[in-house]
């Protein structure tokens, strides 16, 4: 028998009238700002003009704000979070059990959308502000198809057209994933293409190349600024979306506050940053105005290592080296990451807005292989039923981790991660760990010094 803590149900979702309806903009709270995006030609920072010819106007100035602490939540997009949120804070009761640790484990499950993923958070936001800015669609890169299948949905719902580039490998290893985008309208192309002049170069460069989420938001920029009435949008890294997906953060601290739950510990897999960013944002500003002490772990692929191995430094966010500059993480822009199976982490660069955060000792980062990534997605699945995604699995394998050090120490720490997704369609990387034929691919310290060599000298 298990013996649930009194007062504290296995899920804890909110009330609608307890939901959010601001998003919390951490850069506010920060005494040392973010680094700005720069243009590349001038090395000066970005104006919203020179940004609102690739995004829609409303988004360039959501990524340039760093004062406005909280912005409402336009209505039509609360409606739409009303469809799929509030997404349940769940006492992993059963998890803590079959690792007999004293350690109390929640985690955040984003996973309960056709999408899959957290993504929608940001997608339907990016979505409703092409609309009011009266354009015909928007184009988008996708890796391993989350960020695609939610825009997909999005701008089906506002009646957009919808361009996605979407990684080679992906494109071939998840046909269904594709499926689905076509289902709700989407144009999907596999990237490197020869839609696009960047994309016939890449493929001259690189014949038979797998392809990497840095191609193909070269690709998508490169259409969408090509095409009257067209903007690109993009699904991590960038500011405004980590400003969209803090209703992750909010939601669990409002679910927290009602508990009476004060988390240790916060666990987030990192690709581009906006899942942990959002998370932990409503938790940090609390850290950062000095009413709270938290510690935040960024958990990354060790074949994709930004934090852990990359440098701080301004670098291009694609491999066309197109898009401006952003001050970050990075282990350059034109690093192939190999062809692991966490899709959603293999970038190069990370968030502008975590990499200065971690740059100021305000959070940790590490990293871990993907056999060891995939037994605690087992793990995990087995004792509490959700099929992870393999992104997410990264945050599980530390939380057990964390969960396995209280065991020996015998401290009762609250641990808190953000189960990110499902993993319906990763079903070829469990099967390869089912077969037992899995391997790790680190990258060697001459590849990654290599990669960084050729990051553009700005200061
Ligand atoms: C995209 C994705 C991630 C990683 O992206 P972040 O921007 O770092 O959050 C993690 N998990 C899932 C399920 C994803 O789809």
């Amino acid at each position: 028998m298990m013996v649930l803590e009194k007062n504290i149900p296995y899920k804890i979702y909110l009330e609608e009238s307890e939901m959010p309806t601001r998003w919390y903009n951490v850069r506010a709270d920060m005494k040392k700002k973010p680094a700005p995006l720069l243009n590349p030609g001038t090395l000066q920072p970005m104006t919203l003009d020179e940004l609102s010819g690739v995004f829609c106007r409303e988004l360039a100035k959501q990524e340039l704000d760093d004062t406005t602490p909280w912005m409402d939540i336009p209505e039509e997009i609360l409606e739409f979070y009303r469809m799929y949120r509030p997404s349940p804070l769940v006492r992993a009761y059963f998890l803590e059990k079959a690792l007999g640790t004293p350690a109390k484990i929640y985690y955040k499950f984003e996973g309960n959308n056709t999408s899959g993923s957290h993504k929608l958070n940001s997608a339907v936001a990016q979505a409703y502000y092409a609309k009011q800015q009266g354009l015909k669609g928007v184009t988008t890169e996708t890796g391993a198809g989350q960020w695609g299948t939610a825009l997909s949905m999005s701008c089906a719902f506002f009646d957009l057209d919808c361009k996605v580039y979407m990684v080679k490998v992906s494109y071939e290893q998840k046909p269904f994933r594709r499926e689905v985008m076509r289902t709700y309208g989407a144009d999907v192309t596999p990237s490197p293409s020869d839609k696009t002049n960047i994309g016939r170069k890449i493929l001259e460069e690189f014949p038979g190349t797998n392809g990497s989420l840095g191609c193909a938001i070269s690709e998508a920029v490169e259409d969408a600024v090509s095409h009257e009435g067209y903007r690109y949008v993009l699904g991590s890294v960038l500011s405004q979306v980590l400003l969209h997906q803090s209703i992750i953060g909010l939601e669990t601290k409002a679910a927290c506050d009602k508990y009476g739950i004060k988390p240790d510990v916060i666990i987030g897999c990192a690709g581009g940053g906006s899942n942990l960013g959002g998370l932990i944002s409503p938790f940090m500003g609390e850290k950062l105005r000095g009413e709270n002490d938290y510690r935040f772990i960024a958990v990354e692929p060790a074949s994709c290592p930004s934090f852990t191995r990359g440098k701080y430094a301004y670098d291009f966010c694609d491999t066309g080296k197109v898009t401006p500059l952003a001050k970050m993480y990075t282990l350059g822009s034109g690093f192939m990451p190999s062809a692991n199976h966490a899709g959603g982490l293999r970038y190069h660069g990370m968030s502008s807005v975590l990499s200065e955060l971690y740059d100021q000792g305000l959070m940790e980062a590490t990293s871990v292989e993907q056999s060891a990534v995939f037994e605690a997605a087992e793990q995990f699945a087995r004792v509490e039923g959700i099929l992870p995604a393999p992104e997410s699995a990264h945050a599980i394998r530390v939380a057990i981790d964390e969960a396995m050090r209280c065991k020996e120490t015998g401290e009762d720490k609250t641990i808190l991660f953000g189960l990110t997704g499902t993993g319906y369609f990763d079903m070829v990387a469990y099967q390869k760990y089912n077969d037992g034929v899995m391997t790790d691919y680190i990258p060697t310290d001459e590849e990654l010094a290599r990669s960084m060599s050729e990051c553009p000298k700005v200061d």
